[in-house]
């Protein structure tokens, strides 16, 4: 069947397809202990399944996780074969969550990635007409004391047989050789990535990475180490610190001198002014492709200048746990973005959001079918990989349907919260919190926030919350230097763009003190994301924190600040 069609066929029928998915999961997996465990063995209706299996975060299976990773073959969780871990860039009690991926997952991805095809060809958009310039970068993986391979969701796609097997496809769809992609050393992939696709730009008809954050990377790469690759454009060479056997093979294939690319290159950037960098480089794309929801959205304006505007898509919404929903208005403006989660691929139930000052009304549980306009809820997954009723902790809001199928906005994690007293600053909130910041203070002055993460410190009395920023210049100035008292009034619109029950304990129960903004050194972020890699993380699947709670990043964050403003007086507020 046509992937559109299908497409149809499920967002027509999505209870049926969902009923038919958990029978199917729970048949399959029968015979495990966990469905055993729970009485469920043999019983594959929504009621049994309900009663009887209780909701689940990654601490409560742990246990089960660490024994199939220390060898125990038994069919603990699924009965289908295990293929590897995911290794999500979410943690758990310290350590890196491992999710089992199991046979037919692969399948399940790639009728998504089909299904974005499909999609981007009806829009006349798909690579037809050109090639895409895709940053994307596996990394090392590691094995489990029992030999099983843990690999980041990238990782497992680019190195799964459903990849290599058309990876000769790729090459004729996309610029960056596959052993560029393959080379787990950050800067000869990225390096290699850029020249494959400097050398072919004028075909270069979309620019992606999986996350907006990606993306930014590779432009500041080139802001780097443009004149190096303008050497080799000119000369057909490869840069000697190109030391992978593979990768200079690959682009040395590709290569011939091409004086007048490398001046075209050199000219562009060497003038010193990044706006529109991405059209002047390659002027025949026609969008970029990065998810750019969620925590990613901070870096849209950012996109949007150094691509004068070009149309930002986000096409996935899903993680180590389930590959879950697409956007199928690709073009939609970011902030309107919507996932339509496709009722074949896993169970879906939601959880709804019980508000501050609904605390008394408990949290219900209801099918995809049956969510309502409007409302936030938590996602919760049952998996074909043997998670059932598994909390992902992300919190998702609907926005609309198609067809049947409702269509969902990411609105934050929810696990990402600020809170030294009764109230709870959800990322989301200090996100708008500190857009507004940034629209009444800094714009004004041509800065922006670059990055941004915070902290709720206890260790003063009273606790009060810490904002770190790293700030960038909207122009191409280079400098940039803010008056404290500025800074001073950032801290004020954060305040007040804060909710109700912030607000009352900074002012009425004075358990809160002075919001304090902390200016760290440019490079700084990098550096927390250079950890975050050294400790495990990838960097194609890397999202910076919003709220950090580890020591060691506080450290990296204190070591580089610059300069600290606090709060002049208390918000508003009025009981
Ligand atoms: P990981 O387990 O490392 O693959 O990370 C998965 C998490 O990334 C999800 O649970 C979300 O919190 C976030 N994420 C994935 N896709 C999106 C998206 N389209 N928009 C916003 N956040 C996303």
């Amino acid at each position: 069947m046509e992937m559109l069609e299908l497409m149809e066929e499920m967002t027509n029928n999505v209870d049926g397809e969902q009923e038919k998915v958990l029978a199917d999961i729970l048949f399959l997996n029968a015979h495990t202990e966990y469905l055993q465990r729970h009485g469920l063995a043999g019983k594959t209706d929504r009621e049994s399944f309900q009663t009887k299996l209780p909701l689940v975060t990654y601490e409560d299976i742990r246990p089960d996780i660490h024994r199939i990773a220390n060898g125990d073959r038994s069919p603990i969780l699924s009965a289908l074969p295990l293929s590897h871990f995911l290794c999500s860039s979410g943690t758990s009690g310290g350590e890196k969550k491992m999710l089992p991926l199991v046979e037919g997952d692969r399948d399940r991805a790639e009728m998504v990635l089909r299904i974005i095809g499909s999609l981007m060809n009806r829009h006349g958009s798909g690579l037809k007409q050109g090639k895409a310039l895709n940053f994307v970068h596996v990394r090392k993986e590691w094995e489990t004391s029992a030999g099983i391979a843990v690999r980041s969701v990238i990782t497992s796609w680019y190195k799964s047989s459903h990849f290599l097997s058309k990876h000769h496809l790729y090459s004729t769809t996309h610029t960056s050789p596959v052993a560029s992609i393959h080379c787990t050393d950050m800067f000869q992939s990225m390096y290699a990535q850029l020249l494959a696709g400097l050398a072919d730009r004028l075909s270069v008809v979309q620019l992606g990475a999986t996350f907006a954050l990606g993306l930014l990377q590779a432009i500041r790469f080139l802001e780097r180490h443009y004149q190096d690759l303008a050497t080799d454009l000119e000369k057909g060479t490869v840069d000697p610190r190109i030391t992978n056997e593979e990768v200079r093979a690959a682009l040395e294939t590709r290569l011939v001198p091409d004086p007048e690319n490398a001046a075209h290159i050199k000219e562009e950037c060497g003038r010193g002014q990044w706006k529109g960098i991405i059209r002047r480089i390659w002027p025949n794309a026609q969008y970029l492709a990065a998810t750019a929801t969620g925590s990613m959205s901070p870096y849209v304006p950012v996109l949007e200048f150094y691509s004068d505007g070009l149309p930002l898509v986000s096409l996935l919404y899903g993680s180590s746990e389930c590959f879950s929903g697409i956007n199928l208005n690709p073009f939609s403006k970011p902030e309107d973005v919507a996932y339509t989660l496709l009722p074949n691929l896993a169970y879906f139930e939601f959880l709804t959001v019980v508000l501050p000052d609904n605390c008394r009304q408990p949290a219900e549980l209801v099918s995809l079918a049956d969510v309502q306009m409007g409302k936030e809820y938590e996602i919760v997954v049952t998996t074909y990989s043997g998670l059932y009723r598994y909390r992902v902790g992300d919190i998702l809001r609907v926005v609309g349907f198609y067809n049947k199928a409702p269509q969902f906005k990411f609105v934050c994690r929810g696990d990402a919260v600020l809170s030294l007293d009764i109230e709870k600053t959800s990322e989301a909130d200090l996100q708008k919190a500190v857009a507004a910041a940034e629209t009444a203070h800094l714009i004004p002055h041509n800065m922006r926030v670059a990055e941004f993460t915070s902290y709720a410190d206890a260790t003063t009395i009273p606790g009060h919350y810490v904002i770190y920023w790293e700030l960038s210049p909207t122009t191409d100035q280079t400098e940039g230097f803010l008056a404290d008292y500025v800074m001073e009034q950032c801290c004020v619109v954060i305040e007040e763009s804060l909710d109700v029950s912030y607000k009352e304990m900074r002012v009425y129960d004075r358990s809160i003190g002075p919001l304090e903004i902390k200016v760290v050194k440019n490079g700084t972020f990098d550096r927390l994301m250079d950890f975050a890699v050294s400790s495990g993380a990838s960097v194609s699947q890397y999202k910076p924190p919003r709220c950090v709670k580890s020591a060691s990043i506080l450290h990296i964050l204190d070591a580089a600040v610059v300069s600290a403003h606090f709060s002049p007086g208390p918000p508003s507020w009025s009981k």
